[in-house]
This record gives C-alpha cells, sequence and structure tokens, in this order.
C-alpha cells in the first residue's frame, strides 16, 4: 500500500505490473509506502 502525498489516499500498487507509480485519484506521481501496522483508513466513494 501506498499514500499518495498530494491527496492523502491510499493507493494499492501491484509492483509486478506497474512500471509507474502514480495516484489514481489525483495522477501525482510521489506516493510514500505505508507500514502493514499502520491503523487502516476505509474511503468510501
Ligand atoms: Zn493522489
Amino acid at each position: 500500500m501506498y499514500k499518495c502525498l498530494n491527496c492523502g489516499r491510499e493507493v494499492k500498487i501491484e509492483l509486478k505490473t506497474a512500471k509507474k507509480i502514480i495516484c489514481p485519484y489525483c495522477g501525482y506521481r510521489i506516493l510514500r509506502k505505508t507500514r502493514p501496522n499502520v491503523v487502516k483508513k476505509v474511503y468510501s466513494d
């Protein structure tokens, strides 16, 4: 899981297929890797 530094959304990225890491919500390219023990936040669209 990655977290977009622009919009703050958590993004699930499969590194096997994705060559570029881009936030699907806002298109921002800088995402921070989240740690597995971080409390999960559920976003509803
Ligand atoms: Zn974003």
